[in-house]
């Protein structure tokens, strides 16, 4: 079994091919690696290869690594789980970048969290299947909760949109749904470019379509342990 650093040199490789083949320059793009239910030490060893963008899925899990972490592996952390109002304070206090803003009563507590504070990076989460239960707001809702985030949320930057692939379905047809979404959002906040989309998975169609930032877990860190 390739170890980690191999594991991450290769997907490295993948990505960079995949930029390529897109006519894209390689510093649009940001590997994100998914560090969520691995203990402290993985990150730190990543750290130590370079990584310096990971992504977590639970707020207790991000704000205990982060505090752990912070004195000797600096990093950016992503928050891509769903976000609960309560627990807003303690995501906003732990993360770099908020990935999963889908409702204005998440924007509304993440921006009084601390709301004379240093702008915090949000993404708009964008559901791409029909099933309302899955996270993410409609497509339909983008233009309605862009223009909420800059008419009442001045702690939060919208830099973008974010998505998870639907599994039943080709992941270059979800992916283009979400450019679509993407130009809805920069037609309210012009420099909302980023798109967050792609895992161990589609993080080539992703790329095809125009991602940013990928979030890739499993191809780099290996198995993730038993926890859900
Ligand atoms: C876990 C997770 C990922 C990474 O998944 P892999 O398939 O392991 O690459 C990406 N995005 C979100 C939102 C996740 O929860």
């Amino acid at each position: 079994m390739p170890d980690l650093a191999e594991r991450l040199a290769d997907v490295d490789a993948r990505i960079a091919a995949a930029v390529r083949a897109s006519g894209r320059a390689p510093d649009e793009v940001t590997r994100i690696v998914v560090t969520k239910f691995h203990p402290p030490e993985l990150v730190t060893r990543l750290h130590a290869l370079g990584v310096r963008d990971v992504g977590e899925n639970r707020q207790q899990e991000l704000t205990a690594k982060r505090a752990v972490l912070e004195g000797t592996a600096p990093l950016r952390w992503h928050f891509i789980g769903q976000a609960q109002t309560n627990k807003a304070r303690a995501v906003r206090a732990a993360a770099d970048a908020v990935h999963s803003v889908d409702r204005a009563r998440i924007a509304d507590a993440l921006h009084a969290a601390d709301p004379e504070g240093e702008p915090l990076d949000v993404l708009l989460q964008v559901n791409l299947t029909d099933d309302p239960g899955r996270g993410g707001a409609r497509p339909d809702d983008v233009e309605a909760l862009g223009e909420h985030l800059l008419a009442s949320c001045p702690s939060l930057r919208p830099r973008g949109v974010m998505a998870v692939a639907p599994l039943e379905e080709e992941p270059a047809a979800a992916f283009a749904r979400l450019a679509a979404a993407s130009a809805t959002l920069r037609s309210v906040v012009p420099d909302a470019t980023w798109i967050s989309a792609g895992m161990t998975g589609d993080f080539v169609d992703a790329i095809a379509a125009g991602a940013t930032h990928l979030r890739i877990g499993s191809a780099i860190t290996g198995p993730r342990p038993d926890r859900g």
